[in-house]
């Protein structure tokens, strides 16, 4: 059955040392309390190593923030999959938003990189969701749709069982408007029946399916009761550990 996941996306914060700090209450909680879900990280690629040899049982996963689709060469700035795979990172987010709107990234970039990590047995996290305006417009299902079908739907049944989707609308980022738990509900159960479409309903009842957009420890545990919501990829209440382990609580 599939797993539950909450994810904390630090995005650009913390310094070094402040990364550390964050790490080691994190992994001082997990020693001391059972948790029913799985907890990863993305922390800034400069810390992935480090994130590594704290988490060196497997207490955390640690995953990059994006990860480049080429294989290596004249990329100046990214990382490559191989990279990832040789400091032992589980994964990494693919496509956040924040790439689709600051570096242009679009659904087919998250096709390959979805591939690239598949093919090296590391865990793509494929984020997607709709905007303001097409939220608005009721086009939310129709961008959705569009999406996972670009960036998946090339995959085999037995590859797309191992990606990790996370909803976030962009109109919920950061922004402290969080979809109801009903309209997270509403668009994950809609994004796993066109899975089962195209794959059957076995597979699509093994991917997890993770919200994300202004998860805080006060709404986690709602939004987190839905049937067909697996988690959440949380943001800037991942950047304190009284809210984090507060919102991985939330499965308690
Ligand atoms: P937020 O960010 O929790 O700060 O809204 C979520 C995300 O961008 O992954």
């Amino acid at each position: 059955m599939r797993k539950n996941i909450v994810a904390g996306n630090w995005k650009m914060n913390k310094n070094y040392a402040e990364a550390q700090e964050l790490m080691a209450q994190l992994l001082e909680y997990k020693k001391n309390n059972t948790t029913n879900c799985e907890v990863f990280i993305a922390p800034p690629a400069l810390y992935l190593a480090s994130a590594k040899e704290v988490f060196k049982n497997g207490e955390v996963g640690v995953y990059a923030q994006d990860v480049s689709e080429y294989a290596s060469g004249a990329y100046t700035g990214e990382i490559s999959v191989d990279m990832l795979s040789s400091i032992d990172a589980d994964g990494s987010l693919v496509s956040h938003s924040e790439r689709r709107t600051f570096h242009g990234e679009t659904d087919s970039h998250a096709n390959r990189k979805v591939k690239a990590l598949l093919d090296k047995g590391l865990t793509p996290i494929y984020c997607n969701g709709e905007k303001l305006e097409e939220r608005k417009s009721g086009r939310h299902f129709e961008v959705v749709k569009n999406q996972t079908e670009t960036a998946l739907f090339t995959l085999s049944a037995e590859e797309i069982k191992k990606v990790v989707i996370a909803y976030e609308p962009v109109w919920a980022i950061g922004t402290g408007e969080t979809a109801t738990a009903e309209q997270a509900q509403e668009v994950h159960a809609y994004i796993r029946s066109l899975i089962a479409d195209k794959y059957g309903k076995d597979v699509a009842d093994e991917v997890s399916i993770l919200y994300g957009g202004s998860v805080k420890p006060d709404n986690a545990k709602e939004i987190f009761s839905q049937p067909d919501v697996d988690g959440g990829l949380i943001g800037g209440a991942a950047l304190k550990i009284e809210d984090f382990t507060k919102i991985i609580e939330g499965f308690n």
